[in-house]
């Protein structure tokens, strides 16, 4: 609802458990915010997959019923947000499907970049497709295969495909975990007693009582089985190119991720942020939720203390009917409220994880304003975001992207703050061990670790991204009287108004 980079999705697996579609549902609750779309559940008995797929959120995607239904020792889930392919219940994950190798269900996390040129050979070969997501060519590749065995069939067809994936996979007597060599998104490994935990986030582990062991490395593949946990590495070896963002924004700060504390990366980002720009305030203030950690370590650095200026109504949720247009220019005000007691006559530092279209800063901005602030100051956690992600995450087109078209100097006087800074590139890479080499910073830079062809991009529908773009304003419009858009708090509404009932939308294989 906020104007960010949406989250991509949330894949987590589980042998060697009883209670193990209890146990997905719970890891899948952990996950919500990796994806809201749909939500779905595949377990087996070591005889055969039963699964349960729903559109919308966890909670409104499996009953009781439902989940007494999957019985079994193993499991894997989905929880999706569509980054390819439209948001239907068809699409929703794992895919589930029998083969000449048997039955496999599949989830997904990240964008196959020869999507389209694989799955126009298919097609030519016979193929019928099910889904329009990226994800469901892996099973035609493996269904296709000739290898003499289960785990060989799904390495001939992972390694056919390019982009970023981090796979949870699943036999009716094995799980799997595979990750692509870049190591685009995360996927991290744990025990449960003597069951073996696979799973995007370790909040997801937290939540189940399990232990992160650790990542399933880049380019691994890892099957928990019968015999135990084996480890294999059957793709060619590539540049590592974690995604960074997952440390700005994505990941919630309580889990692991790549190795390392999403909290402690995040408030060292702060704590960056305010040696390099500092400025002389009387508050620090973050802008909930996501800039809460960058405000602690900006606040602890710069010994300006931190409040919490603003309030989030934490139950804005999907139903939020769209108000009419003559009464909806509380734009932002739904979701957030300023305390004014906390920003009367104060110079405030306003502390964000990122800007992506500059809507909704501008929209704070006035409020704080509005609410008594002497002096705004905008100091963003992040490097301008000047480029679309290919690689799971979905971003609006480039020319959308406020610091892809604009000066700071634009980007402070469209938000009408005093000032904005920004981490520069060497503070984000420089705040995470190892980050220039192992991490993808393409939204900052432009240069990609996996290069696309467009025909391709067009497939995946992100081409709009990069073609020439529509008419568009070359600057941003200015506000309405109030100062609220209404625009872009009323296209989130619609948008998230199309999603259906969840409960009538739920199948059960
Ligand atoms: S382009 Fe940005 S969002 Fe996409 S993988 Fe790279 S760092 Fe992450």
């Amino acid at each position: 609802m906020f104007d960010k980079f949406r989250d991509e999705c949330g894949v987590f697996g589980i042998f060697g458990h009883p209670e193990s579609a209890n146990l997905t549902y719970l890891g899948l609750y952990a996950l919500q915010h990796r994806g809201q779309e749909s939500a779905g559940i595949a377990a087996a008995d070591g005889t055969r997959i039963r699964t349960s797929r729903a559109m919308g959120y966890v909670n409104d995607a499996f009953s009781s019923d439902t989940l007494a239904g999957l019985t079994g020792h193993l499991a894997v889930g989905h929880v999706r947000y569509s980054t390819a392919g439209e948001s239907r219940l068809a699409n929703a994950q794992p895919i589930v499907i029998d083969s000449a190798h048997g039955q496999l269900a599949l989830g997904h996390n990240g964008n196959l970049i020869n999507a389209g040129e694989v799955h126009d050979a298919l097609v030519r070969e016979g193929a019928i497709f099910q889904t329009s997501t990226d994800s469901e060519i892996v099973v035609h590749l493996f269904a296709r295969s000739k290898a003499d065995n289960v785990e060989s069939a799904i390495v001939e067809a992972i390694g056919q495909v390019r982009g970023a994936y981090s796979f949870v996979l699943m036999t009716k007597d094995r799980i799997i975990g595979v990750r692509d060599p870049h190591g685009f998104r995360p996927l991290a490994l744990g025990r449960l007693g003597d069951a073996w935990v696979i799973c995007s986030e370790t909040c997801a582990m937290d939540l189940i009582g399990a232990t992160y062991v650790r990542d399933v490395e880049p380019g691994e593949m890892v099957v928990a089985s019968a015999t135990g946990l084996r480890s294999v590495k059957p793709f060619p070896p590539a540049k590592h190119s974690q995604c960074i963002f997952e440390h700005v924004y994505f990941s919630r700060p309580d889990s692991y991720v790549f190795g390392e504390s999403v909290n402690e990366v995040r408030t060292e980002f702060g704590r960056r942020l305010a040696r390099e720009s500092g400025v002389p305030a009387d508050v620090v203030v973050p802008i909930p939720d996501s800039g809460v950690c960058a405000a602690v370590g900006f606040a602890e650095q710069s010994g300006i203390p931190m409040r919490m200026g603003l309030i989030r109504n934490h139950y804005v949720g999907r139903t939020f009917i769209q108000p009419q247009q003559s009464i909806r220019h509380f734009g932002v005000r739904v979701k957030l409220n300023p305390v004014k007691s906390i920003l009367n006559g104060k110079r405030v530092v306003l502390v964000d994880d990122s800007i992506v279209r500059g809507t909704t800063s501008r929209k704070i901005v006035r409020m704080v304003r509005s609410a008594g602030a002497r002096e705004v100051h905008m100091r963003i956690s992040c490097p301008p975001t000047i480029s679309p992600c290919f690689y799971g995450v979905d971003t609006p087109r480039r020319s959308e992207l406020i610091a892809a078209t604009h000066t700071l100097d634009e980007i402070r006087s469209y938000l009408n703050a005093d000032s904005v800074a920004y981490l520069s590139l060497d503070g984000l890479t420089e705040s995470v061990p190892s980050g220039k080499s192992r991490y993808c910073t393409s939204c900052y830079t432009g240069v990609y670790p996996v290069a696309f062809p467009r025909d391709e991009a067009a497939y995946l529908q992100l081409a709009l991204k990069l073609n020439p773009e529509p008419a568009t304003p070359s600057t941003p419009q200015p506000a309405t009287m109030d100062g609220f858009d209404g625009d872009e708090s009323g296209s989130a509404l619609s948008s998230l108004a199309g999603v259906g009932s969840s409960r009538d939308g739920r199948r059960t294989d």
